[in-house]
């Protein structure tokens, strides 16, 4: 009585296709690979079930209203599902530092689509999709601040970051002497910064560009960190099959215009 159901990967023709243009094509020929790409397990069938912490706009929050989860992420996920002939499942929010012990774990959830960054630490205890997104660091502080990374960088500052990202990782390795304050989302360390409960917060760029424009007026980006991070979707290492095939769909989803769409309705143009 197992949660999993073994299913065949039903676009096989456009997986194919797409398998290669993504540079994923174990080469054509009738014989099965090892790896098994044409074939994938889900922990529900039909269905894709995603993780996330719920907490990262424009990638991905709940809105208001309805108490959905909704952004960049969560369009990208129905995207691949259509893509794969699957439905999408999105499971409640939990801390961004748990998503890969879930998904390495297994029996949860499929995939974890999370604005996560490819590590190399990371790719030790999960595979990592090919990226979908280009993202940097940056810092912010109370707009008006005289705060510069030189001056964060002593022990009487508190720097937020969120638990378990390359955020905090790379205050940690930048900021050594400042005091750091790990938290269980962005929003917590923003409203932070802004009530003066710290004096900065480390996080991607993206994020919280879209964050002082929409919700924190009040804060600003002193400094652009030029990390060259590319955000991916992270799978169990016992699934590749999975990962060939959203690397299939996310292909197919360049090329088609899907992502160019979502990419437009987040950020208003295409990336
Ligand atoms: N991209 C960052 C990371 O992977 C932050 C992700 C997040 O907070 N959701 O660590």
């Amino acid at each position: 009585m197992s949660m999993l159901s073994r299913r065949q990967f039903v676009q096989a023709s456009a997986f194919a296709a797409a398998g290669l243009l993504a540079g994923c094509g174990s080469s054509g020929g009738d014989a099965a690979p090892a790896a098994d790409a044409s074939e994938y397990t889900l922990v529900n069938e039909g269905k894709l079930t995603c993780i996330s912490n719920l907490f990262f706009p424009p990638f991905e929050s709940m809105n208001e209203a309805t108490g959905e989860p909704e952004g960049f992420d969560i369009d990208v996920s129905k995207s691949l599902a259509e893509h794969m002939g699957l439905e999408v499942n999105w499971l409640p929010s939990q801390d961004f530092d748990t998503l890969v012990p879930t998904i390495k774990n297994g029996g949860k959830a499929d995939v974890a689509i999370a604005g996560m960054t490819i590590t190399d630490k990371r790719k030790e205890e999960v595979d990592m999709s090919d990226p979908y997104v280009d993202s940097n660091q940056s810092i912010v502080v109370k707009a008006g601040s005289s705060e510069t990374a030189e001056t964060l960088d002593d022990a009487s500052k508190t720097i937020a970051v969120q638990g378990g990202t390359t955020g905090a990782d790379w205050a940690d390795e930048n900021l050594p002497n400042a005091t750091k304050k790990r938290l269980s989302t962005i929003i917590d360390a923003m409203s932070g910064v802004q009530s003066g409960l710290y004096d900065a917060v480390v996080c991607d760029l993206p994020v919280s560009r879209y964050q002082i424009k929409m919700s924190y007026s009040d804060l600003e980006i002193i400094e652009e960190i030029p990390t060259g991070e590319q955000y991916g979707i992270a799978v169990s290492k016992d699934n590749p099959g999975l990962t060939a095939a959203i690397n299939a769909a996310l292909a197919e989803m360049e090329t088609d215009g899907s992502m160019d769409a979502i990419e437009a309705e987040w950020f208003g143009s295409a990336l």
